[in-house]
């Protein structure tokens, strides 16, 4: 497509970003969470959202309610998961709107719950378990009371459950092995306690392609629906395919004389 005004640009390729979705779900054979943050990491929230929902997703995650709000304005059904933290005031546009957000507090929780009942809706929410990342979520020793209070409290559903992965891109495999033992292990002790909820995520790309047993139901995949490599040490199997072209105009061409 030729932009004759502008000196620089970006082609976004959204068929291949169709493409990397539906190659990430033939390697995992799980459905795909696409990750949709940052602007879709730069490649545009909305139109990769659409893409996604094109290519047969079911659920997109992003980082703010913000961003949420904004795939629902433009008229995207898809299921939304706020992955990061979100203000109480935002739970009861999040219910009518069926955004779902992360909790891994019960005050918080709490007060989301009565913001929903509020609105008159239900909703639905993802249990967050801080497995070895030390960032957000329950430590996974504290989860099954966690969850039997949280599944307690009216006008919230406890639709999923999920933990994120510190260094799954890394050659170093101890520290996602262990992460995914403590998670897998509360997943049990939920199931058996009857409260396991629907959808039980964890592995992000390079989890998602280096560590079947982080599988669960579906992956949250970022990096590689844009056909880029988590890492060196985790790189992309074939497949995939950049999605972003950054080009810009020839301006200037001379030969510049020795030693000036
Ligand atoms: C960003 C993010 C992902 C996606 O990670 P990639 O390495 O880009 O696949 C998954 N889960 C959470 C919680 C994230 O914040």
């Amino acid at each position: 497509m030729p932009h004759t005004d502008l000196t620089t640009w970006l082609e976004i390729d959204l068929a291949a970003i169709r493409r990397n979705i539906q190659q990430m779900q033939t390697i995992t054979t799980r459905p795909v969470m696409a990750i949709i943050k940052a602007n879709g990491y730069g490649h545009g929230l909305v139109e990769v959202a659409r893409a996604a929902q094109d290519a047969g997703c079911a659920w997109v995650g992003v980082a703010r309610f913000e961003e949420a709000l904004a795939v629902r304005r433009a008229g995207l059904g898809l299921n939304i998961l706020v992955l990061g933290y979100a203000a109480p005031p935002c739970a009861g546009e999040a219910a009518a709107r069926n955004i779902t957000l992360t909790v891994y507090d019960l005050d918080v929780a709490n007060q989301y719950a009565a913001r929903a009942r509020a609105a008159g809706h239900i909703l639905n929410v993802h249990a967050k378990f801080d497995t070895g990342m030390s960032r957000l979520g329950i430590f996974p020793e504290d989860g099954v009371p966690f969850m039997q209070q949280l599944s307690a409290i009216p006008g919230l559903c406890v639709q999923g459950m999920f933990t994120h992965f510190a260094r799954s891109d890394e050659a170093e495999r101890v520290t996602t092995i262990w992460q995914n033992e403590r998670f897998s292990a509360l997943v049990t002790a939920l199931n058996a306690a009857g409260l396991r909820p629907a959808l039980v995520h964890a592995a992000n790309s390079a989890a998602a392609l280096y560590f079947p047993g982080a599988h669960y139901d579906i992956v949250r995949s970022g990096i590689a629906i844009y056909g880029l490599q988590p890492s060196d040490e985790a790189p992309l199997p074939p497949g995939f395919t950049p999605a972003l072209t950054w080009k810009a105009r020839l301006s200037s061409v001379k030969i510049i004389p020795p030693a000036q």
